[in-house]
């Protein structure tokens, strides 16, 4: 028998809760006055005042003048000082790294990309890790300015002990990124791709005011998040929102996972434009080119562009059925383009898909892509700072 524990907050995590709310009020109201920090918060005049002391020595607000006064004494306007400290974020797919480097505010600073041979880990961290160094060289950041690092990486993870159990795409099962950690002398944090873009967005982006999404990662495979109650669900083993891996074909075509008939055989990127070669016989070397295509009224692209979305949403469909999810939104970088015929994909979906039909469980794009992923990376290090 399972006894469930009532486990009480303590007086410390207390406290380390009611600062991580101060500065989320901050990142979010970028100026404000103690007054309002105690009533949008609901915390007594003691603490406010006691967790400014602390920020202000640290640098993390400043005060920037006096406010109007509505009689009595005149309140002091205090900001957020954003770009007090950075996060990195790094998207590690198989053959390209994404990175950003974000102030405390997840504005993004700058961005690198650059391309990777697969299947060599530790050849690709080294690569990693040069270029981070690089780019706080290139702003002149200090190493102890810098919260940490989220990596996302597109297979199971185990976020508490750093280390990717399996990811077939990458050709890596059971990596650790300790040696990694201790190379490059900042806090490191790991995430499933479909998750961390997820956690995206729920911090900026689609999912800001919803409780219960999935998110679809659109890539060289297909990976879900799920949030449940505002919060990423990852499973008893984090093996979660594998629906990219659910059999929705008899066709004899083998899948990464050794398996038949996965959905993302059907509905990755790779397979749009593998519907498109065998429609018109041409190979067309990524999306721009199919979407430049598009524009252009090919009457090629219009089919592939069908036989893709019958397949995605056989799973969406399937998706709803199991979990009906207030939201469902589409990321990855075909969510950019797709953006861009949006009406079409709308009218597409309602005309042949009766579950769909009722639009009660919203399909939308995500504004964040291609970017969820790495921003989410980015977000990592920040989440005990601001309780996210
Ligand atoms: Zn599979």
């Amino acid at each position: 028998m399972k006894i469930k524990v009532d486990e009480k907050i303590n007086q410390k995590q207390i406290k380390v809760l009611n600062r991580a709310n101060i500065l989320k009020a901050f990142r979010e109201y970028e100026v404000v006055q103690k007054n309002d920090l105690v009533q949008m918060l609901g915390l007594s005049i003691t603490t406010v005042t006691s967790n400014i002391k602390e920020l202000l020595e640290e640098g993390l607000i400043e005060s920037v003048g006096i406010a109007k006064s509505t009689g009595g004494r005149k309140p002091i306007m205090l900001q957020f000082v954003k770009n007090a400290l950075v996060s990195i974020g790094v998207d590690i797919s198989p053959h390209r790294v994404s990175m950003i480097l974000t102030n405390l505010s997840s504005e993004i600073i700058d961005h690198d990309d650059f391309k990777v041979e697969n299947g060599d880990m530790t050849a690709t961290l080294a690569l990693v890790e040069e270029h981070i160094n690089r780019l706080l060289k290139k702003h002149i950041i200090d190493k102890s300015r810098c919260v940490g690092v989220g990596l996302s990486l597109p297979g199971v993870v185990d976020e508490e002990k750093n280390i990717l159990i399996n990811a077939p795409n990458l050709k890596v099962e059971n990596y650790s990124f300790e040696a990694f950690e201790a190379s490059l002398g900042l806090p490191l944090y790991l995430e499933n791709e479909a998750n961390v873009a997820a956690f995206a967005e729920l911090i900026l982006g689609e999912a800001k005011q919803s409780d219960d999404v999935i998110y679809i990662s659109i890539t060289d495979g297909v990976g879900c998040g799920i949030i449940t109650n505002h919060a990423v669900s990852k499973g008893s083993f984090k093996k979660a929102g594998e629906f990219g891996h659910m059999r929705i074909s008899d066709k004899d075509i083998k899948c990464s996972c050794g398996r038949k008939g996965c959905w993302e055989l059907f509905a990755s990127e790779r397979a749009l434009l593998k519907h498109y070669q065998e429609i018109s016989g041409d190979i067309l070397p990524d999306l721009r080119a199919f979407f430049d295509e598009y524009s252009e009224g090919s009457s090629d692209v219009n089919e592939a562009l069908s036989v893709y979305f019958d397949y995605l949403t056989i799973g969406i469909e399937n998706i709803v059925l199991g979990l009906d999810p207030e939201k469902i939104i589409i990321g990855g970088e075909i969510a950019k383009y797709l953006l861009e015929i949006e009406p079409f994909i709308n009218e597409y979906m309602k005309r042949n898909h009766s579950i769909l039909e009722s639009n009660d469980n919203k399909i939308v794009l995500s504004k964040l892509a291609p970017k969820s992923a790495v921003l989410g990376g980015s977000l990592l290090p920040l989440k005990d700072m601001f309780d996210f």
